[in-house]
């Protein structure tokens, strides 16, 4: 059985950087065989997995080539330790919906039989904090049946998450999604994890893993690498092994409640952080 998860958070919070690290862990420390579907129309879901060669997105080879004629070979590519990519990309700028490529790339995936059973992951990795139109397709359709939200101290951060919640609440019932926990991706910020624990026993989850933030991410994303391939023996490498762990081992998968507004301030008020 292949686990289909979908990262979402807030723009710039760290999903594709932290969703690559964690597939590159998985297939590096924990031989776990991984597919990673890029739906962000900004098309940067696989470059450190693919060592930063340019891909032909789907959106590009179905304009080019029509919808019958778009074959698996044309754009999935294979990368680090095997794992396979694939990104959606999006309409040329300006023209059409963004949101509806994603389902498009995701129906043409699943037609051509690229999710093969042999995969025990399938990531999805979802634009910013976007839980409308097709962006929400993941958690909507049941495509993704696990959700895990990157978050860190920072107040937008926690509003966004708290949002994504909203939208999980929504869909949970109809497609059977999960929250499957919140990873703090740390920003270094007073009192983060403390106010992370808080925050995830509130809304009924966990917080699955603290990411600590470190100068080797932009030195191995400068190389077009993971850290995990980069160097493996560093700290950081190994905490996203840890988190890939955690993910393989987790039983806690929950109907999220996320706060109301007041319930919401009331905490950021009482960790005393600004954005
Ligand atoms: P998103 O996909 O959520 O928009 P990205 O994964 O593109 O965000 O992350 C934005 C930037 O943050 C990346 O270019 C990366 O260099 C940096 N980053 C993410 N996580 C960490 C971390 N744990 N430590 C240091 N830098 C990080
Ligand atoms: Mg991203």
């Amino acid at each position: 059985m292949t686990r289909k998860i979908a990262f979402y958070g807030k723009g710039g919070i760290g999903k594709s950087t932290t969703q690559q690290n964690t597939a590159a862990a998985m297939a590096h420390f924990h031989n776990k065989k991984v597919f990673i579907h890029g739906c962000d129309p900004k098309a940067d879901s696989t470059r450190l997995i693919l060592g930063g060669k340019p891909q032909q997105t789907l959106m590009d080879a179905l304009r080019e080539e029509g919808s019958e004629k778009v074959s698996n070979e044309d754009v999935i590519k294979t990368g680090f330790m095997g794992i396979r990519c694939v990104e959606s990309g999006g309409p040329e700028p300006g023209v059409g919906c963004a949101g509806r490529g994603v389902i498009t790339a995701i129906d043409l995936m699943e037609h051509n039989g690229a999710y093969t059973d042999d995969l025990d992951f399938l990531f999805y990795d979802v634009l910013g904090d976007v839980v409308c139109g097709g962006f929400a397709m993941p958690i909507r359709d049941g495509k993704a049946q696990e959700v895990y939200i990157v978050a860190s101290g920072e107040m937008m951060a926690i509003y966004a998450a708290n949002n994504i919640c909203k939208g999980l609440l929504k869909y949970a019932k109809q497609s059977g999604v999960r929250l499957g926990g919140i990873i703090c991706n740390s920003r270094k910020v007073d009192r983060e994890k403390e106010f992370l624990e808080e925050f995830t026993a509130a809304i009924g989850t966990q917080m699955i893993h603290f990411v600590p933030r470190d100068n080797i991410v932009q030195k191995a994303e400068f190389n077009k690498k993971t850290v995990v391939e980069y160097n493996p023996e560093e700290n950081q490498a190994k905490e996203y092994g840890e988190l890939a762990r955690k993910i393989i081992e987790n039983q806690m998968f929950v109907i999220p409640k996320p706060l109301t507004m007041d319930e919401l301030e009331k905490m950021v008020v009482k960790y005393g952080i600004a954005d």
